[in-house]
């Protein structure tokens, strides 16, 4: 075989290098000119023509529970919706057009649940999962347009923001909107006076949750008639709204009761468990509460969060991935020291978290105070290993700023 470029002609001596083949040879300037061909057929997959943002595999719901398993503790119905409704939102993002006329609606979702229940925890992880550019906005920052307050467009600064200014990328984000439950207008009848930071609010968001192209200002805050914009169409963003509700409960009681009176159904009454009626939390009940319809018909899918009870937040400390005693344990292990938690050590924490009334949130600081002192002392000792027992717990929070705050 003749010791020369199959593509070029040129011998080993006119070149720098000659790759061999099986058949032949290619030398160094081919190759190259090869590699970029094939760079530019690639990116012209019919994908990127579209100028469209690549989505990662969307995983199954089963795959998308399995996997908040490893981070959130029960919730089952929670996760069961959650996982469902994303399923279906990237399913509707990759439908070709006009196929059949079917044009499958946005599943936009609410959460119902107390504080520290874990419903930002949920959208956070899933947006890990996916990929997508996630970003959390608090609805209690919001006023209707022309107020002191944010408007609600900055929401779509922030993802933009977290997208690094890739639009394409910002909308197939997903937002979640706290508290928001704190924009319910004050009665169940539209209000006579002005009503800037509730009901006017309502109103702004209902457009972006429809889907709509805002226009946003790149830097946020208010519009400025010398600012560019941004167009950003927000068809094809998730929206998962949250909120605790507090008195809901009572709001659905009155249904319940109303309609048991109304049925006359001694079953029905039988079957209700008194306890724990966010089970049965319907999207009337959310009008009741103060949301308008029209935002109520926009979050479709409505699910809930149970309270914790001591045995969940206990297995919080314990279970997740990145749990609050694996993290500690982590923090200790790079100092060469071993440390664990004796079980009743772990009891002392968690009836601190019930009666501080906080859900899940407040375990994190309870372990801090107990904790701090020995992160304080342990590096300096020789000590290779740490046992934490109920007493030194006990001691370690009584002493503790928490206590004295009496937080
Ligand atoms: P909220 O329901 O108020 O949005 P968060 O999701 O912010 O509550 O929860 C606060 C913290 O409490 C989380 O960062 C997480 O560490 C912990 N947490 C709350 N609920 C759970 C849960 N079900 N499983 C695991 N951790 C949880």
């Amino acid at each position: 075989m003749k010791k020369e470029c199959c593509f070029c002609g040129r011998n080993e001596h006119e070149v720098k290098l000659l790759i061999t083949g099986i058949n032949g040879y290619i030398c160094e300037s081919c190759a190259e000119q090869a590699y970029r061909i094939v760079q530019e057929n690639l990116s012209k997959t019919p994908q990127a023509d579209e100028g469209q943002f690549r989505q990662k595999k969307v995983p199954k719901p089963k795959e998308i529970k399995d996997y908040l398993d490893q981070y959130v503790i029960g919730q089952d119905e929670a996760k069961r919706y959650l996982s469902v409704a994303v399923y279906n939102h990237y399913k509707r993002l990759q439908q070709k057009k006009d196929e059949d006329g079917v044009e499958i609606e946005k599943s936009n979702i609410i959460m119902v649940g107390s504080t520290g229940t874990g419903k930002t925890l949920l959208a956070r992880t899933i947006a890990k999962l996916l990929d997508v550019p996630f970003t959390i906005v608090d609805a209690t920052v919001f006023t209707e347009a022309g107020y002191v307050g944010e408007d609600v467009e900055s929401i779509l600064t922030r993802l933009l923001q977290v997208a690094d200014y890739n639009v394409e990328a910002a909308q197939r984000g997903i937002v979640f909107i706290d508290e928001i439950d704190k924009i319910a207008r004050k009665g169940d009848n539209p209000s006579i006076t002005r009503d800037v930071s509730g009901e006017g609010v309502q109103q702004g968001l209902l457009k972006l949750l429809e889907g709509t192209v805002v226009n946003v200002p790149p830097k946020g805050g208010r519009k400025h008639p010398d600012q560019d914009y941004i167009h950003v169409d927000t068809h094809n963003i998730l929206f998962v709204c949250g909120g605790a509700f507090d008195g809901i409960e009572r709001k659905i009681a009155q249904r319940l009761n109303t309609h048991v009176v109304g049925y006359n159904s001694v079953q029905n009454v039988r079957k209700i468990d008194k306890k724990d009626l966010m089970k049965y939390v319907l999207p009337q009940d959310l009008k009741s509460f103060g949301l308008i319809p029209e935002i109520i018909g926009r979050l479709p899918v409505l699910t809930y969060l149970n309270p914790l009870d001591r045995a969940a937040l206990e297995r919080i400390l314990v279970e997740p991935k990145n749990s609050i005693v694996r993290q500690y344990q982590k923090l200790f292990e790079m100092d060469g020291i071993e440390l664990t938690f004796e079980d009743e050590a772990l009891q002392v924490i968690v009836d601190k978290a019930v009666e501080y009334n906080l859900g899940a949130r407040g375990l994190r600081s309870i372990v801090e105070s107990v904790m701090m002192d020995a992160m304080f002392d342990m590096p300096s000792k020789k000590v290779k290993k740490l046992v934490i027992t109920p007493d030194y717990a006990r001691k370690q929070l009584d002493q503790s700023r928490l206590q004295k705050i009496g937080a």
